[in-house]
């Protein structure tokens, strides 16, 4: 066995979305950092939908960028086709979505990786933590070797103690039928952190040159590219794109599955795994959904060196014969050739309850852990995940505060608290309705609104944020401008109105006032507005919203300053809940469990009622725990 001793200040375990996002977060605050994999062909590999983004986890890509991670430049760099969702409707839920060349993600994130500074990347499965006192110090490899270190950054994803079921075959490996890490679960176990199982499930890949296209719908990109990165030159991505195409499953389809059900491992109970509400199998929406008579399929390329097809919408683990017989009654797929069958994995994972918003363990002080190994679903909920658990696992070794995002501020810190806080019982995919504050969280101010923390963190520079504090000051110079500038009723005005379906005015108003109607916006309104001065496309963006929600922008403000006020009321880490008298048992249980670090995460935990909240806010008073002024 080998001898190997190194020491490094950062150990990743994992190359998946989370971990080099993690990785290079150290990396660049010039932390040492060694990043592990099973495989060094998987960095960054996407083993089931070939796009970055759509609703909500648009957002969270934004919101990355924002901080200073690298999956939003990564996907500009290597899209195929690029979509805004939701565009008929308000800008909270208005969401980017792109076709990613799967190979060319992984190769270019790969690239990122071993062109960084203070970055090495290592082929080996780690099969152990090591804990002194409560305190991580490093991880041994299955190969024997010894890595040193001040935190380590669990992002495992799918591939701990991992199987993938079809039918009755089970192979033991993870996805893709790459390496499966086995060892690194005991010693999980042996460090007093629990595990559970998870599952989801992926698709067949089907050779595209056996599809009909012609008996399908094709679904073309945006004419005009937006990027996903805030770095990027909109005018450098503008490309010719790829279509996907949109067919549905029928009668026929969910026949062949119902009378299969029985030999699907998901149906028959081998799978012992959860999988995600939220992205059913087909198994599941026949079953569930058993009175709709056709479910749409999007059939997406994988990529341009390949002509592999993903069927999105048709993941399975119904034996082979069953898969080639259902995918033939789709229309477009009657004579397709599978090349990957489809599949579930199940796989080892954490109840993030066992982590601080910080991502840290309770339990272990210098590990930390991100991504799908945290139990949520989706490259963005994990990306976003290895980001924050990368600044804090470097801010706990720099010495420095580790950082907190809250529901208040962006999707991520959604993400997170419900991750850590709210009980959850299957894989965890974001999705606009779990933000509260969703209109003042949208995708295209999360510049505006995290560039601030990811400068102060040093992922930021300097030129970016004086950018962003400059956009900023032109956004409230101009929104003042607007509304102070009087439009009168003359010729050329009614002139356009009337040429934009709007209702004429019969005396002066303020330019606001007309933006503000729903048939018109900032930019409709510029040949009427001669003292306009010439801005970018992203300040005048905000402007125009600013100006159309101004109503709906200023009620939320006033909840989140309420939000605010209950989530600043810290409970100290040493407070023993069974002290509190008349809180309920249940809550008191919650509590000791969850430890939460400030009030209103501990009203956000099920099971904690407001009465009990009540009961805990007087006990802290009384305790003189709270000093009057912060109330
Ligand atoms: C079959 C399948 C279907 C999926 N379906 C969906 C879906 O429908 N919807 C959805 O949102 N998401 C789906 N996903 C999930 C999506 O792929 C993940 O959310 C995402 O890849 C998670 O990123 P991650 O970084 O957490 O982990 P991963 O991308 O899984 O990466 C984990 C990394 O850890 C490494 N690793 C693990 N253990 C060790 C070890 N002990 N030592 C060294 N290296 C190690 C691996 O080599 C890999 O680099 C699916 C995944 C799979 C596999």
């Amino acid at each position: 066995m080998s001898v190997i001793e190194e020491t490094y200040d950062v150990v990743v375990v994992g190359a998946g979305h989370a971990g080099c996002e993690a990785a290079l977060a150290c990396a660049r605050l010039g932390l040492e950092t060694i990043i592990f994999t099973v495989s060094m062909d998987s960095v960054a590999l996407m083993p089931c939908n070939p796009n970055i983004g759509g609703s909500s986890k648009g957002h969270l890509v934004r919101e990355l960028d924002a901080l200073g991670g690298q999956m939003g430049i990564n996907i500009d760099k290597t899209f195929l086709q690029s979509k805004m969702l939701n565009k008929s409707k308000g800008p909270a839920v208005h969401s980017l979505r792109a076709q990613a060349d799967k190979l060319m993600y992984s190769v270019e994130m790969k690239k990122t990786l071993q062109q960084q500074e203070h970055l090495t990347l290592r082929q080996a499965e780690v099969s152990e933590i090591m804990v002194e006192d409560g305190k991580i110090v490093g991880a041994k490899t299955f190969s024997g070797g010894t890595y040193y270190c001040k935190a380590v950054v669990l992002c495992t994803g799918t591939y701990l103690k991992a199987r993938c079921l079809y039918g009755d075959v089970i192979e033991y490996t993870g996805p893709n039928g790459l390496k499966a890490a086995n060892s690194l679960s005991q010693s999980l176990l042996d460090a007093g952190i629990e595990l559970r199982r998870f599952k989801t499930g992926t698709p067949a890949r089907i050779d595209g040159s056996t599809i009909d296209y012609s008996k399908m719908e094709e679904q073309f990109g945006d004419e005009r590219i937006v990027p996903f990165s805030f770095t990027t030159d909109p005018e450098s991505i503008q490309k010719e794109q790829v279509s996907c195409y949109l067919t549905y499953t029928n009668e026929e389809t969910h026949k062949i599955i119902r009378a299969n059900l029985d030999r699907s491992p998901m149906y028959s109970g081998v799978i012992e795994g959860t999988g995600p509400r939220y992205c059913p199998s087909i198994e599941d929406k026949v079953v569930k959904f058993a009175e709709k008579n056709r479910h749409q399929l999007f059939v997406e390329p994988e990529g341009l060196t390949t002509n592999e097809m993903y069927i999105s919408g048709m993941s399975s683990s119904m034996p082979e014969d069953v898969q080639y017989a259902m995918y033939h009654t789709v229309p477009g797929l009657e004579h397709a050739k599978i090349v990957r069958n489809a599949y579930a994995i199940e796989y080892d994972c954490i109840d993030a309850n066992q982590l601080y918003a910080t991502l840290e363990f309770k339990k272990i002080k210098g590990l930390f852990a991100g991504g799908q190994f945290n139990g949520s679903s989706g490259y963005e909920e994990a990306a976003a995940q290895g980001l924050v658990a990368g600044i804090n696992a470097a801010l706990e070794v720099l010495n420095r505060d580790q950082i907190v995002l809250d529901r208040s501020e962006s999707y991520i810190g959604v993400l997170i608290d419900d991750l850590v806080t709210k009980e959850s019982h299957e894989p965890y995919r974001m999705m606009t309705s779990r933000a509260e504050y969703r209109l003042l969280l949208r995708q295209d101010n999360a510049d505006l609104r995290l560039s601030k923390i990811g400068h102060e963190v040093g992922l930021i520079s300097d030129d970016r944020y004086d950018w962003v504090c400059q956009k900023q000051k032109l956004i409230a110079e101009e929104i003042k401008r607007v509304n102070e500038t009087n439009i009168g009723a003359n010729q050329k005005v009614q002139d356009l109105l009337s040429s934009l379906d709007s209702i004429p005015i019969h005396n002066g108003v303020k330019l606001s006032d007309l933006i503000r109607r729903p048939e018109l916006s900032y930019d409709l309104l510029e040949s009427i507005d001669p003292n306009r001065p010439s801005l970018p496309e992203e300040v005048r963006e905000q402007v125009n919203i600013n100006i159309k929600y101004e109503g709906y922008i200023t009620r939320q403000i006033k909840q989140v300053e309420h939000f605010k006020k209950i989530e600043s009321k810290k409970i100290p880490a040493e407070i023993d809940y069974d002290d509190v008298p008349s809180l309920r048992i249940e809550a008191r249980q919650k509590l000791n469990k969850l430890r939460p670090l400030n009030m209103g995460q501990a009203s956000r935990i099920s099971g904690v009622s407001p009465a009990d909240i009540s009961v805990l806010l007087v006990y802290l008073e009384q305790a003189k725990y709270l000093n009057k002024d912060e109330t």
